[in-house]
């Protein structure tokens, strides 16, 4: 039986390329390695724990001796485990240095150890760094501007090293801003509907002019998969939508669908130490092969709040019980 490693597969991203890699490969075993983090969520993938198909193992990425253990036997790796949150990164960047570099490395020596004949590493579009015009291609050079894409960025570099030294068959995604249910809600567009479904307002970092292009996470697992069958050892792949908003325009979009107007509900709070005004790259490589984006959020937005509003016990940490979520509510309306 096939063994596909997937780690931080307990996680937003990692949970959806768990679904899909369960869909495509039936008579896989999916082994994912996760550290549970604040992030990690074992409801995101409790589906496939509690019917066998997927076994959760719970660890660092970081410690290389249970890498060697977690990846020995696999015919891929996926690699998406990582602190994600770029406003955590200015705050806590030691430690996104220790999980999205040292965890790199650690878990790639642990592949080229064991002779894993094939990982791919998930990456972002904001180790390009800013780009105003045009789109960034693959080749471009690596601009990162904050603590999370420096250590995404710093992850690459050594997989580049492996696989110039070592002839390492990686295989590299950078992907655009995802979308999607099960994302925590740090991240804007679940912060939004939390905020709305439980009658708070809305936080926008400085003037909500900053854009970001928005992937469904089903597009982003599929082109992940795919990359892992169809992508050439050693190169990177841009993954990318064009559907694009500034922070504003996400706001509007999703006070409409509550049926709320933005003027009345936001909230200009200080923005971070540095924010990039805009991500943009270019997939025509991955086009070229054949994949493209199938999505888009303006359709999946319903579909997102309503999983929001049946999963708002999750986040009571963050939103209170749905005593007070309705209570807040309530005033709200007053
Ligand atoms: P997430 O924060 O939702 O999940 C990260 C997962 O990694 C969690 O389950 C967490 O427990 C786990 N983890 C953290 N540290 C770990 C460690 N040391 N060892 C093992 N597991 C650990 O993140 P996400 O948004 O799902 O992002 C997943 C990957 O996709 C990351 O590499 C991120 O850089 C990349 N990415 C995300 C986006 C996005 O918009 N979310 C866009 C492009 C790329």
């Amino acid at each position: 039986m096939r063994k596909i490693v997937i780690t931080g597969g307990a996680g937003f991203a990692g949970s959806h390329i768990v679904d899909e890699a369960c869909q495509k490969y039936p008579d896989a075993r999916v082994v994912v390695l996760d550290k549970m983090t604040y992030a990690g969520d074992v409801r995101n993938i409790s589906h496939h724990v509690f019917s066998n198909r997927v076994q959760l193992l719970v660890g660092d990425v970081a410690d290389l001796d249970l890498c060697r253990r977690v990846v020995k036997g696999a015919c891929l790796v996926i690699h998406a485990a990582a602190e994600s949150h770029v406003d955590n990164s200015f705050g806590n960047s030691l430690e996104f240095t220790r999980t999205n570099v040292l965890g790199t490395h650690a878990l790639i020596e642990a592949c080229r150890q064991e002779r894993v004949p094939k990982v791919v590493h998930v990456s972002t579009d904001e180790v390009y760094g800013e780009v105003m015009s045009g789109a960034a291609a693959e080749d471009d050079v690596l601009r990162p501007t904050n603590p999370y894409s420096s250590s995404k960025a710093a992850a690459e570099m050594i997989l580049r090293g492996y696989i110039q030294s070592y002839h390492e068959p990686i295989v590299i995604i950078r992907a655009n801003n995802l979308y999607g249910i099960r994302q925590f809600p740090e991240k804007i567009i679940p912060r939004f509907i939390c905020h709305l479904l439980t009658g708070r307002r809305l936080p926008l970092h400085g003037n909500g002019s900053n854009r970001r292009h928005y992937l469904s996470t089903r597009d982003f697992a599929r082109a992940v998969l795919f990359v892992a069958e169809q992508g050439v050892v050693g190169e990177t792949y841009n993954i990318g939508t064009t559907e694009e908003y500034t922070n504003l325009e996400m706001a509007e979009l999703v006070c409409k669908h509550f049926g709320r107007s933005v003027d009345q509900l936001v909230d200009f709070v200080p923005d971070r130490p540095f924010n990039d005004a805009r991500y943009s790259i270019s997939w025509s490589k991955l086009q070229g092969m054949g994949w493209k984006p199938q999505h888009s959020l303006r359709e999946d937005l319903g579909m997102l709040v309503d999983w929001y509003r049946d999963n708002l016990e999750r986040y009571t940490e963050l939103f209170g019980t749905p005593e007070v979520q309705a209570i807040t509510q309530t005033l709200a309306m007053l």
